[in-house]
């Protein structure tokens, strides 16, 4: 690992200004951290976010859920209002790799990293999530439309903070994820949501981001069943083909995600 300092900021303010003045942040570390050991990363300069509290937590607002940056993924799996209102979210967070990154990791973490086999990034483009930031003395709300722009890459810019993300409650939501045993991500994953902007299907681990699958949702519109997903030819080309599986397996593994995501959502 490379010499590094540490800044430990108690207020959303100082964590801004660092962030600004370029200081690279700390969440839970389940990925900075690994990649410093690996000497993959030398940020130099550290703040850690953990002891801001206005940076954790769970609200409801309105027909949403607006979910702290800094909230562990154990917190959203546990927490008995999302369980109820969108179960597919609480799931979703408590299959993610095992307890300690579950106790660890966070949702800011997840999002602003991006890495293409993680699960959040469906769920927030699924549900038609809004990236809330700060940058400097500049707030910004981030359609998840806009934010996601390939691996490891996003709508943020450089010293731009997560603050929090807002869900909108979905008609019905399901996350299938096939997963990669070895590290628990997702081989595929597939995020379906009836939403109040019509069905959105949202595909992670296949490519080289997350991204949103027209073909499924334009069947799943016209006929809400897994017959009609099974209709739909999933396209291999811009697929990902690594020794985990090829992208013909990975296309198959779209129709059948999406397909039992449809059954369990019909119950
Ligand atoms: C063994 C293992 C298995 C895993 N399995 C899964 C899985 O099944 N599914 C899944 O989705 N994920 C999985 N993960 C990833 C995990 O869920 C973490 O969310 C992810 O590693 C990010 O970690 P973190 O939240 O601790 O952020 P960190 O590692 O601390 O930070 C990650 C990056 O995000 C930046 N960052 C952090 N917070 C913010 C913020 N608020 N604003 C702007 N930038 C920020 C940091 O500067 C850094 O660049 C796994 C990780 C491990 C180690």
């Amino acid at each position: 690992m490379y010499a590094f300092t540490l800044e430990r900021p108690t207020t959303l303010a100082d964590a801004t200004k660092l962030a600004a003045a370029g200081v690279k942040v700390l969440a839970g570390g389940q990925t900075l951290l690994a990649s410093m050991k690996q000497r993959l990363a030398d940020p130099g300069q550290l703040a850690d976010l953990g002891g801001i509290k206005e940076l954790s937590g769970i609200k409801r607002e309105g027909n949403a859920f607006v979910i702290g940056a800094m909230t562990r993924h154990l917190d959203v799996a546990n927490n008995a209002d999302i369980k109820a209102a969108i179960p597919a979210l609480a799931n979703l967070a408590a299959h993610i790799g095992d307890k300690q990154v579950r106790a660890m990791g966070t949702l800011g973490g997840s999002v602003a990293n991006n890495d293409p086999a993680a699960c959040y990034p469906s769920a927030v483009l699924a549900l038609g999530a809004t990236i809330h930031t700060t940058h400097g003395t500049t707030q910004r709300k981030i359609a998840a439309d806009d934010f996601f722009q390939g691996m490891f890459a996003t709508a943020l810019k450089d010293g731009e903070l997560i603050t929090a993300i807002s869900f909108p409650i979905p008609k019905k939501a399901a996350y299938m994820k096939f997963v990669q045993p070895a590290s628990r991500f997702a081989l595929v994953g597939v995020f379906v949501a009836q939403t109040d902007s019509g069905v959105r299907v949202a595909v992670t681990g296949a490519a080289n981001g997350v991204f949103r699958h027209k073909g499924l949702e334009a069947a799943l519109t016209s006929s809400f069943t897994a017959a009609s997903a099974a209709g739909v030819k999933i396209d291999p080309t811009d697929l990902n083909a690594d020794i985990h599986a090829s992208a013909l397996y990975r296309a198959n593994l779209i129709s059948v995600q999406t397909q039992r995501a449809v059954t369990k959502m019909l119950g």
